[in-house]
């Protein structure tokens, strides 16, 4: 290992190889505090030429290594928990070009979401993928994750924005699709491919992006209703009204209260509601009369908050759940990103609580989530240690039953390795597995990350 160290000092430089205890602390455990790993080592090359050799180095020594970019996965991807090397992307952190014309971004897998928003922003264009994580995660992480978040409902996921990236294989080889074309159909989609691979097929190193035009005129509402159902119906009646959703979020009156408790917010309406919907529309004209009026005629509306632009005293209290989450539980939080079938999200939202309190009364369920997408974030408090796989094998059972995903945008990571077979069959499973040898036959990336064993 001193030897594999003294040459990864040689290629990035003694300072960017960190073995300190102290300063590796933050890159051995992950954001949720699941997750607690030690390393040979932290490395962090400059360039793909330099990423290329140190994978190279690695490869020949037989040493696996971990990705990673912010840190922010939720699902135990990023962090060594088996003495593996860490690759850090920070310093793969350069803007290379906004191009306006072609509505397209070029840039470092290690540049933030949030610096990347800001650059489009700079040419009147907007990324098409937004998160509560922007100001760390990184557009390598979002590509490697293949990530969703708030603006998905418009845009969709990820790997609908990825035109092409450079990508560093166990090996050492580059492999590079970078053709800012909309349309080409030489061959297999290698970058869909590598897009939500989760750091097992290779390390992305640079990104190019699709850029998107943000709406002009938006309104914010936040909205009390009676059930999920309500909540559909007003999605569909600011449809059928022409306003363009821009963002849909679901939040229960449970949540809500936790998230008033923790940070010292006003509940937001008169009247109590079971869920609070959080939308913002775009629309040509008055998106927020356009809004109000929608809402007049809504059946199961209890109450509302509506607001002009981009409104973020209402985001608030949507994008402090997961804080909120962390900040209340006694032990770390268990995050279960599931989704279900769009008309199931009722059934499902009552059940679960229903299921928890017959075996783990102690258990406390916040849930919430972009319903639009039928994306479910369900967050477990004060879950004891020894009942965590118990409780969360309940609940992947119950989502098994909705036909839904045990994964709808964090990925498999470790956490959810066990229940990979709830949602893909043999087959499925056996042709991934083939599809990972083929990039990576000595098994260095990532090993214990999206098994299909
Ligand atoms: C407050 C909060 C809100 C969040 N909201 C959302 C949300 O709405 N939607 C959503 O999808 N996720 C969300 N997340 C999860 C997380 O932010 C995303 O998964 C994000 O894409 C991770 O990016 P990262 O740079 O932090 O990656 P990391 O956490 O560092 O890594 C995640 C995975 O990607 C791999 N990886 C990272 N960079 C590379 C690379 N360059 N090449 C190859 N593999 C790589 C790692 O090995 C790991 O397996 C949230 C997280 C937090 C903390």
């Amino acid at each position: 290992m001193a030897e594999l160290r003294g040459d990864l000092e040689q290629i990035v430089g003694g300072t960017h190889v960190l073995t300190d205890p102290d300063v590796v602390a933050g890159y051995v455990t992950d954001w949720t505090g699941n997750w607690h790993g030690h390393t040979a080592a932290v490395v962090r090359p400059a360039n793909t030429d330099e990423v290329s050799r140190v994978l190279a180095r690695c490869h020949r020594a037989g040493v696996a290594v971990v990705p990673q970019g912010g840190n922010t996965g939720l699902v135990g991807g990023s962090v060594p928990l088996h003495g593996e090397v860490v690759l850090s992307t920070a310093r793969l952190n350069r803007i290379e070009e906004v191009d306006a014309l072609g509505c397209t971004l070029a840039a470092g897998a290690g540049v933030r979401v949030a610096d990347a928003q800001r650059a489009a922003a700079g040419h009147g264009l907007a990324l098409g993928v937004d998160l509560a994580s922007r100001e760390s995660a990184t557009l390598g992480g979002i590509v490697a994750t293949n990530a969703g978040g708030i603006a998905f409902v418009k845009h969709g996921n990820t790997r609908a924005q990825v035109l092409g990236l450079e990508a560093v294989l166990a090996d050492g080889r580059v492999l590079t699709r970078w053709a800012a074309l909309p349309k080409d159909n030489i061959g297999y989609d290698l970058p869909g491919l590598l897009t939500g691979s989760e750091g097992t097929l290779a390390v992305i190193t640079r990104v190019l992006l699709r850029l998107v035009f943000p709406a002009q005129a938006t309104a914010t509402v936040l909205v009390g209703v009676d059930d999920a159902g309500a909540a559909l119906s007003l999605r569909d009646a600011i449809l059928e009204a022409g306003l363009t959703l821009e963002a849909a979020e679901l939040m229960t009156d449970d949540g809500l209260d936790l998230v008033c408790a923790e940070k010292d917010l006003r509940y937001p309406f008169d009247d109590r509601a079971a869920y609070t919907v959080l939308l913002e529309v775009s629309g040509p004209d008055d998106p927020e009369g356009s809004l109000v009026e929608v809402l007049a005629r809504c059946a199961g509306v209890v109450d509302g908050t509506v607001e002009k632009g981009h409104a973020e005293r209402l985001w608030h209290y949507r994008e402090s759940h997961t804080e909120s989450a962390a900040s209340s539980s006694v032990t770390p939080v268990l995050k279960l990103d599931i989704s279900v079938p769009v008309r199931e999200i009722g059934g499902f939202l009552a059940e679960l609580p229903e299921l928890l309190r017959a075996d783990h009364p102690g258990i406390r369920p916040l849930n919430f989530g972009h319903f639009a997408d039928g994306n479910i974030h369900v967050n477990l408090l004060d879950v004891p240690p020894e009942q965590r796989e118990e409780v969360t094998d309940a609940v992947f059972r119950l989502v098994a039953q909705y036909q839904g995903s045990i994964s709808a945008e964090h990925g498999i990571g470790r956490a959810k390795n066990p229940w990979i077979g709830l949602g893909r069959s043999p087959v499925d499973l056996a042709m991934m597995a083939a599809i990972r040898h083929a990039f990576d036959p000595a098994g260095i990336l990532n090993p214990h990350v999206l098994r299909f064993d």
